[in-house]
């Protein structure tokens, strides 16, 4: 198959694919609708479910794309690789274990190529417990005004204000302060929000009725953005620990990376959308991973980031530098190159079939997976 050839060029049209092939193999497909919001070409907005494998399977795989949002590209063609693989399909009846496909975790972001939701929120930021103090982040309260300046592009003068703050602290510093997530800047970039959103809602409900009686669940989050272009990181993140960790590197390999022993690119964020599966499956055997894979420079990529969040917040700028900047945003998190689409596939290929085989490989007891639409 020609790798390129299953790279979306909207939301409206990933999902539409994603649906086709969901019927071509005749498998159901569960959509939760987002209300009230339609799409940047005036589409519904979805997240999409498929569960595909033994009705009965007790070790499941999920696969999720776009959670945040305009990164879904990547997942998305992923997903439907899979979905239309038939030896896949022979493969999860022989070894007894079922995927679930979840199409657009954030399909706001996605239809409008942004990262964020349709509350600027970063759902791996987002899955905190709001009743709990937040974290804090002073070092973003510093530069936040920095960041986000009155107009687009940044005047020389904030270039400057932003290359002293890097030189003087360091990239790691500048890249830890945006990144990590903050809870006080409603308008500002890596927000958690202050209350789980839709799509926060929506996936506990969807792990509650597919993965409750599961004993053992792995999960593989599609990102693109971070590292070197083409090269999948897989980063192990979140609350589930030196147990999880060691899971994850016995299913996925030793280059698993993880803020637990420094060895990951990504922020040690808090509240990453992983947390729902160990609050909603704690009896599970777990390992989660995001691979995230690299396209632009970090430099050219938090430029990109801070776009996304000033183009959202000045809805009056004019239509041609709002359609400009978000055809930037898109071409820093897709590649439109061949070999670059055909890393993206192979190595989310290889990854799956190493879950499937770690899956199989966890000791068998305790009730089936509930399909809720075998009862
Ligand atoms: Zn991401």
């Amino acid at each position: 198959m020609d790798p390129s050839s299953c790279f979306s060029a909207s939301y409206r049209e990933a999902r539409a694919r994603f649906l086709q092939v969901a019927a071509e193999r005749h498998a159901r497909v569960d959509s939760r609708v987002l209300p009230g919001i339609v799409g940047l070409e005036g589409e519904q907005l979805a997240m999409d479910v498929v569960r595909l494998g033994p009705a009965h399977a007790r070790r499941m795989l999920i696969l999720t794309s776009g959670t945040h949002g305009v990164e879904g590209f990547c997942g998305s063609a992923v997903q439907q690789v899979l979905l239309g693989d038939s030896t896949l399909h022979a493969l999860l009846q022989k070894r007894d274990v079922a995927i679930l496909f979840v199409h657009a975790i954030n399909p706001y972001g996605f239809s409008y190529l942004s990262r964020t939701t349709e509350a600027n929120v970063d759902l791996n930021r987002n899955c905190v417990d709001f009743a709990a103090p937040l974290p804090m982040n002073p070092a973003y309260d510093e530069v936040h005004d920095l960041l986000i300046p009155a107009a687009w592009p940044p005047s020389p003068d904030n270039e400057a204000a932003i290359r002293h703050y890097v030189e003087t602290r360091g990239e790691w510093a500048y890249q830890q302060a945006v990144t990590t997530g903050q809870y006080t800047h409603p308008h500002g970039m890596f927000f958690g929000g202050h209350e789980p959103s839709w799509s926060t809602r929506t996936l506990r409900q969807l792990l509650e009725e597919y993965g409750d009686a599961c004993e053992s669940i792995g999960w593989i989050d599609f990102h693109t953005g971070l590292g070197p272009p083409g090269f999948g990181s897989k980063i192990c993140v979140g609350t589930g620990g030196r147990e999880e960790l060691e899971r994850a590197r016995g299913w996925w390999g030793a280059d698993v990376t993880s803020p637990l022993d420094g060895t990951s690119i990504a922020a040690n964020v808090a509240g990453p959308v992983s947390e729902i599966l160990r609050q909603t499956c704690p009896h599970a055997a777990k390992a989660a991973i995001a691979i995230e894979y690299g396209t632009v420079p970090l430099t050219d990529m938090l430029l990109m980031l801070r776009a996304d969040v000033w183009v959202r917040h000045h809805p009056d700028a004019p239509e041609v530098l709002k359609a400009s900047i978000r055809a930037q945003i898109r071409a820093a998190f897709l590649v439109e190159e061949d070999i670059w689409k055909g890393l993206i596939i192979s190595q989310g290929q290889a990854a799956v079939w190493q879950a499937i085989d770690g899956l199989a490989g966890e000791a068998r007891s305790g009730p089936a997976c509930a399909d809720p639409f075998e009862s």
